[in-house]
């Protein structure tokens, strides 16, 4: 099997260096027409940003490949329009949205100053949640599309400093969920990404000597199965660094039912943790309604004297 993006048109967003710009290098490769979507970069204070999405396009075009830059900042939805709009008024149609641009204002949360949060939450949370809602219908007229989210190890395990970045990052995990539910009728299918490489964002953060086994390029070849035509899992969390490859999962303990006819003492709870937390065995659920679905058999299995 072969992985292919011919006649595919790909928004990369943040593409203009680090993860995003190796993400849209290897769609291109692979047949993609891509938009490389970067706000740009300002070494210095005051100083006029590079238009780094530029470069990028140069190097796709050098290659043989089909790729036009676009320098909205995608933490407003104005703009997330403008870029879904120019892919589709350059080269037709919209396939493959790569949410990946991002940056960091770490602090610990006792320290955090709340423009702080807000600035983080809305580039990560909110510019995933605008570009994809501006890319949503015609992915939804088209009948196919393929969004890949970028997470973070910081928003899934926690990470000391980062409680913005943590939280805007855990929260598209919620924004997948269910557009997981809502986008696979329309053919659309939404997995996330979570990567660790050596980019501006970690520089310094890996050992010097590691550093050059963190190429994102071992990133963007999951990042290519997701987007892929050939791939057809919705929901996926799939964690990718330095030739290492695992999926996520959201799971729940089997837990403990109780007589659910009064509610418990605070005490028994106590007294029952360990069964509640017994990690032993772990269930993953596909959507909210199906734990609601579990818990009612666990009641019928009680009530009929059965162990659940
Ligand atoms: P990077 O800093 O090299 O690249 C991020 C790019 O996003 C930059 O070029 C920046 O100009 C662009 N950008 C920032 N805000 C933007 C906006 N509002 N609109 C458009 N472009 C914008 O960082 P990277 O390491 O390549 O990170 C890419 C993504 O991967 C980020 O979402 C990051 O949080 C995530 N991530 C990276 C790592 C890692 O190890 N590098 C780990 C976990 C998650």
């Amino acid at each position: 099997m072969t992985i292919r993006f011919d006649n595919r048109v790909a928004i990369v967003t943040g593409a203009g260096a680090g993860l995003g710009r190796s993400h849209a290098l290897l769609l291109a490769e692979r047949g993609a027409s891509v938009v490389v979507n970067d706000l740009g970069r300002s070494r210095e204070p005051g100083r006029e940003q590079e238009r780094v999405a530029d470069q990028v396009v140069a190097e796709i075009r050098a290659a043989g490949g089909k790729a036009v830059a676009n320098f909205d900042s995608i933490a407003e939805f104005e703009g997330a329009q403008r870029l879904v709009d120019q892919a589709v008024s350059e080269f037709g149609r919209l396939d493959i949205l790569v949410n990946n641009a991002g940056s960091l204002r770490d602090k610990t949360f006792g320290k955090m100053d709340m423009a702080d949060w807000d600035f983080v939450l809305k580039v990560h949370l909110s510019g995933t949640a605008y570009c994809t809602r501006a890319a949503w219908p015609v992915m939804q007229k088209n009948g196919y599309g393929r969004v890949v989210f970028t997470t973070s190890n910081s928003g899934l395990y926690g990470s000391f400093g980062q409680s913005n970045y943590a939280a805007g990052k855990m929260g598209m995990i919620g924004l997948m969920n269910t557009l997981k539910q809502e986008g696979g009728k329309y053919g659309i299918l939404v997995n996330t990404i979570a990567p660790v490489a050596a980019t501006n964002m970690t520089e310094g953060v890996l050992p010097a000597d590691i550093v050059p086994h963190f190429n994102p390029a071992h990133v963007s070849a999951a990042v290519a199965v997701l987007c892929s035509e050939q791939f057809r899992q919705s929901g996926v969390i799939c964690s990718a660094a330095a030739g290492h490859y695992a999926l996520v999962q959201v799971c729940s303990t089997l837990g403990l039912q109780l007589d659910p006819s009064a509610a418990p003492d605070p005490e028994t709870l106590v007294e029952r943790w360990d069964e509640i937390a017994d990690d032993r065995a772990m269930r993953v659920f596909p959507n909210a309604g199906a734990e609601t679905t579990a818990i009612l058999e666990a009641i019928q299995a009680l009530r009929a004297g059965v162990a659940p």
